[in-house]
């Protein structure tokens, strides 16, 4: 049995679209390494920076996650093939399919910005977190002005049709 302690540049595209760890930042892990009969169980944990987006007000998120890590790497050799194992690459295994799962289904769905943050305004856009009083009198959007228009319009002809 091995205790290894490593750092190394996260891959590119380790996360989902709105959270994920940037490209080069430390991955720090603590691992166990065990020789099996087939050849050897790495268990432990990994620690990683986020970076990402707020899923309702767009602000920049910055987190850390740490993440448990366990694989077993077989022998070359082996034919435990319906294992969904790593293979041993003489002494080299490769962590990074291992660390990608884990982070990812570690990863929410919905990043917040902070747990209860109210959004943007549908109307104007604006942070509601910054301004929970917020509100508009009536819709500003110039879209629906024309549209209400167009409607008096319909309405009108419909009515003039019905008097013939
Ligand atoms: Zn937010
Ligand atoms: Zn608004």
């Amino acid at each position: 049995m091995r205790r290894l302690r490593l750092t190394a540049p996260a891959p590119t595209d380790l996360g989902i679209e709105l959270l994920g760890v940037p490209v080069g930042s430390p991955v720090e892990a603590e691992l166990r390494l065990e020789a099996v009969m087939e050849g050897v169980l790495a268990s432990g944990q990994a620690r990683v920076r986020l970076r990402g987006e707020c899923a309702r007000c767009l602000d920049p998120v910055e987190d850390e996650l740490e993440v448990q890590l366990q694989e077993l790497y077989v022998y070359p050799e082996s034919d435990a093939e319906e294992h969904e194992a790593g293979r041993l690459d003489g002494e080299l295994l490769d962590l990074e399919p291992v660390l990608r799962d884990s982070v990812v289904l570690a990863l929410p769905f919905q990043p917040l910005c902070e747990p209860d943050c109210l959004g943007l305004c549908v109307d104007c856009g604006a942070r509601l977190s910054d301004d929970p009083a917020h509100a508009h009198d009536e819709s500003i959007d110039p879209r629906w002005a024309a549209l209400s228009g167009l409607k008096t319009t319909e309405a009108g002809e419909a009515a003039s049709t019905d008097e013939e």
